[in-house]
């Protein structure tokens, strides 16, 4: 038996160690007298020697990628094509052209307005979130360049307490609906959220109308709005902007709903279908209008974008 320690990120970014199979030996117990086997000196060293957090565990297909390897292809595994979570910087840096994000709002945080406590308070949790990582609250928004476009770019981070949308998310998102609508510019925004804040309450549920609002005004100026659904994207933000895009993208294997299956299988007391909330089935049942993966993605987008600006290309020509 191997007593290899593998290390797993949680979703705060913090590393928790724990045993792939069996607890380490220690002192207290039993231990058995291994054979040694010709040739496993060394590799026995070797495997002890590996630095913790330098492999991750496909799940879907359960090879051992190389951290390294897996950064350098966007966090997709090369073997099956399971996408892992991605940061939002991450994610813009793979779809913008270089040096041209302009980041709006880069240091609005979030307030207790309601002076929430459960187990711990709402302050520390930002604190502790802020500090893991790196980030001011679950989205990150501005204006950039994609291939030849100029457009207005949100993407959201489900580090950041579960990319959960309160007041700061729907502020940063209307803002930058609005300037793309002032500025003429296509909307893209790429989802991925637990829903609304909890710890904000209605504070947190308000900020799904005045999205919408901001995107009907947008829609209004006939400019377009593309909506990328991530893994996973449910909820009041899957009730909101995301399922309002002229164009609905999806990336393979997300999990796409409004309330939990398990919810869902209570309340109706049926058997839900197989895949039931994954943007396969959903693409099937036309809620979606593509699965793009993320390798794709950029390439895609410039392409989508010819197509749905051409018309004011001409329009001003
Ligand atoms: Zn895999």
């Amino acid at each position: 038996m191997d007593t290899t320690l593998f290390t797993k990120k949680s979703i705060i970014g913090v590393v928790i160690v724990e045993p792939a199979l069996t607890p380490p030996i220690s002192h207290t117990q039993t231990t058995f007298t291994k054979k040694t086997k010709i040739g496993t000196g060394k590799s026995k060293t070797k495997k002890r020697d590996i630095p913790e957090g330098l492999w991750t565990k496909c799940p879907t297909c359960e090879t051992m990628i190389f951290d390294k390897e897996l950064d350098e292809n966007l966090k997709v595994c090369s073997k099956c094509g399971h996408h892992f979570p991605i940061g939002s910087r991450e994610r813009i840096h793979s779809l913008v052209e270089t040096c041209t994000f302009e980041e709006m709002d880069a240091s609005m945080t979030s307030v207790d307005m309601l002076g929430f406590k459960g187990a711990s308070t709402y302050k520390s949790k930002l604190e502790a979130y802020k500090k893991n990582t790196t980030l001011k609250d679950a989205v990150v928004t501005g204006l950039c360049k994609i291939g030849e476009h100029r457009a207005a770019l949100g993407v959201m981070d489900f580090n950041f307490l579960g990319g959960s949308m309160g007041s700061v998310v729907g502020e940063k998102l209307t803002r930058l609906i609005e300037r793309g609508t002032e500025k003429e510019l296509p909307v893209i925004i790429i989802s991925t959220s637990g829903g609304a804040r909890m710890y904000e309450g209605m504070f947190s549920l308000m900020q799904m109308a005045k999205t919408s609002a901001a995107l009907a005004y947008h829609a209004r100026s006939h400019l377009p709005y593309i909506s990328i659904l991530t893994h996973p994207t449910t909820a009041g933000v899957m009730a909101s902007y995301a399922t309002l895009g002229d164009l609905i993208l999806a990336e393979p294997g997300a999990m796409i709903g409004f309330a939990g299956p398990r919810v869902i299988k209570d309340t109706t007391q049926a058997e839900l279908p197989p895949g039931f909330q994954t943007a396969e089935f959903l693409l099937d049942h036309g809620l979606i209008d593509a699965i793009v993966s993320r390798k794709e993605m950029k390439t895609q987008l410039i392409a989508y974008l010819n197509f749905l600006t051409a018309g004011k290309k001409i329009a001003t020509a």
